[in-house]
């Protein structure tokens, strides 16, 4: 059953061209200390029941015709400090991948989905893949982050289940596309107010997923460094954005001060 899954979310990750050649790799904790996990050298399409592998949390090969995956510390470091993730899925979706090549995270609050299933996203600086101290990259950020960006590298995700691992996948890609796409259209990004964030925030919190934001204030959810293009309806820091004029009062004040002007110039009320 958990193989067919594997099988399955192999193969999607190819369809949607999130892996390439041999690339990525899937692991699901089936008990305490057993993983079962891709081997390496095979292409996310070509899977089948008898290549999968099983390791203990040492990374020691318990059964599987297959080697197991290069990547395994990755997975089993993510394993001993989440004890919720039951599944992990490396890949290289393109458009995320972009973010992590120039060590950059996609901006929070601009949709919704994201903001649920995957929400701030971390960045993890360059390793040399297969490595303990690559493995390492990703322990600072694990426990409130299902999805991390792995500097000039890719994306792991972690999750309860081998198919959400991947949807992360599928979520966080489209979202970094989607933004690429809107910052080409020469207009502010519009970000998700704060006191609307935080329902979102309360609706993934009950799903039980996790996120580093949920003790924060409602003024501090959506904080986020600088976006090609740039956002509008930024909060930014807490206090500010309440003292900051809406639209209409500006538009009221503009046509003040013009009837001002116009006043002084004409010797009279302007009409
Ligand atoms: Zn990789």
């Amino acid at each position: 059953m958990i193989k067919q899954e594997i099988i399955r979310v192999g193969r999607k990750l190819w369809d949607r061209q999130y892996v390439d050649g041999n690339g990525g790799n899937i692991s699901y904790r089936i008990a305490e200390n057993a993983v079962i996990c891709t081997p390496t050298l095979c292409s996310k399409a070509d899977l089948t029941p008898e290549v999968l592998c099983m390791v203990d949390l040492e990374g020691n090969q318990l059964a599987g015709a297959g080697k197991r995956t290069s990547e395994t510390p990755l997975h089993l470091e993510i394993y001993r400090a989440v004890p919720e993730a039951k599944a992990v899925v490396h890949a290289h979706p393109p458009h995320a991948t972009a973010y992590a090549l120039v060590g950059r995270v996609p901006p929070t609050c601009i949709v919704p989905e994201h903001e649920v299933f995957v929400g701030q996203v971390a960045y993890a600086p360059y390793e040399t893949p297969g490595t303990k101290a690559f493995a390492e990259t990703v322990l600072p950020f694990v426990k409130t982050h299902n999805t991390i960006l792995l500097g000039n590298h890719g994306v792991v995700c972690w999750a309860d289940t081998v198919t959400h691992a991947e949807w992360y996948h599928e979520v966080v890609d489209t979202y970094c596309r989607t933004l690429m796409l809107a910052a080409q259209l020469g207009t502010p990004l519009t970000r998700i107010p704060g006191e609307k964030a935080k329902d979102l925030l309360a609706v993934k919190k009950r799903l039980g997923l996790p996120d580093a934001r949920f003790d924060l204030e409602e003024c501090k959810l959506c904080d986020q460094p600088e976006f090609p293009g740039g956002i509008t309806a930024c909060p930014g820091a807490c206090g500010r954005s309440s003292d900051l004029p809406s639209d209409l009062e500006v538009e009221a004040m503009v046509k003040a001060v013009t009837d001002e002007v116009l006043k002084a110039l004409n010797g009279g009320p302007a009409h």
